[in-house]
């Protein structure tokens, strides 16, 4: 981080976005910075990412499971301005029909305490899916 936190990864995407606070290591798989920059010129809108690389200790306080994408670097947890998290989930669905982590973590009547809603994106090689 301290060498290459303004280091631009895609056109939109700078790798302090990635960062775990705290943490001068960031770990970061290159195909993870596709699907997002993918997403950003698909809705031509600003994507904010909340979590990226997680250290273990992160990533134990923030809940995280001991298997988190999160701790590799292959992760991401966004949203994007003004677009809904069915919308974008199934935007990124098109990108891994037939592999990866997608979560949907929607702003609703069952978590009206959510800032805002948001999507995990992942590159495992397996299919994963859920919403929380
Ligand atoms: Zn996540």
């Amino acid at each position: 981080m301290s060498r290459d936190s303004t280091r631009q990864l895609s056109p939109n995407f700078k790798v302090r976005e990635f960062a775990c606070k705290g943490s001068d290591v960031v770990l970061l798989d290159d195909e993870l910075v596709v699907l997002l920059q993918c997403i950003r010129e698909h809705f031509g809108k600003p994507v904010y990412i909340t979590s990226g690389y997680r250290t273990a200790a992160h990533n134990a306080a923030v809940g995280g499971s001991k298997s988190s994408q999160h701790l590799l670097g292959r992760a991401a947890d966004f949203y994007v301005e003004g677009m809904d998290v069915a919308t974008v989930a199934a935007y990124a669905e098109t990108l891994l029909p037939a592999r990866g982590g997608i979560g949907r973590y929607p702003k609703d009547a069952a978590h009206p305490k959510r800032r805002t809603g948001w999507v995990h994106i992942d590159t495992r090689a397996g299919k994963s899916r859920w919403k929380m």
